[in-house]
């Protein structure tokens, strides 16, 4: 089992509950709650990098949908890829919604990649991380909780995917300021678990589970929420607890 270890706090995580080795125990207290979460449902490197990007602003039911359409026409493939219409891979992402701008932002992800390490994702993931990171979100079209996940899920690299599913439960914890933006949250979590992708992909997929089952947007369901036992005295901050 994968142990994460707890290193110095940074100044926007709540430094007491860090230094009481919380995200440690959030992450084992998950682990035995719901197991291995398998992340990320894919086959290859590129269904990876595809679905990061058509799962943005919207369900992964949805853009499972597009992505099962692209494998039984044959396009989880680079070079079907490159060569396929503007309007063929529009329809055939129709179920994920924003289809026009997530087929130009495959496309431009497919050119970049083309230009700038000869359409081989081998030779992209072989660039330094910090480098790597820098290069996607240049790129049209991917922001930094898609470029995390295409590194993290595809590539192995340690970067934390803060999406809101971990800036809600962290933030009614106490853990993470209420109003701490994406980068902020991923700051605080490299600050205060060790940099291993093993640990962060399974502690993201942990955390969506809680936040799909229980820390619903609108509602938190404390009551059997695996994590209610960490709460504190007063219940979830910022957060409306179901009655
Ligand atoms: S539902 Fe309640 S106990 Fe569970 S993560 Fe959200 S705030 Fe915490």
């Amino acid at each position: 089992m994968l142990q994460p270890s707890l290193a110095p706090a940074t100044a926007r995580l709540n430094a007491p509950a860090a230094r009481n080795g919380d995200l440690r125990r959030y992450y084992h207290r998950l682990l035995a709650e719901f197991g291995p979460q398998g992340w990320w449902p894919a086959e290859t490197q590129l269904e990876v990098i595809l679905g990061a990007i058509l799962t943005q602003n919207t369900t992964w039911r949805n853009a499972a949908l597009a992505i099962g359409r692209l494998r039984e026409a044959g396009m989880i493939d680079l070079a079907r890829l490159r060569a396929v219409k503007p309007d063929r891979l529009q329809s055939l992402i129709r179920h994920a919604g924003f289809f026009r701008q997530k087929a130009r932002t495959i496309q431009t992800f497919l050119r970049w990649l083309e230009d700038a390490h000869d359409g081989s994702l081998d030779r992209m993931f072989s660039q330094p991380a910090e480098r790597l990171r820098s290069d996607l979100l240049q790129l049209t079209g991917l922001g930094p909780e898609t470029v995390d996940a295409i590194l993290l899920y595809a590539g192995g690299k340690p970067f934390f995917v803060s999406d809101s599913y971990t800036r809600r439960i962290l933030g009614r914890h106490g853990l993470l300021a209420p109003d701490a933006s994406y980068d902020e949250a991923q700051e605080a979590i490299h600050g205060s678990l060790d940099r291993d992708a093993g640990v962060y992909n399974e502690f993201h997929a942990l955390l969506v589970e809680v936040g799909k089952r229980y820390c619903r947007r609108q509602e938190a369901r404390c009551g059997g929420c695996p994590l209610e036992s960490f709460l504190r005295a007063g219940g979830p901050r910022g957060g409306r607890a179901a009655a």
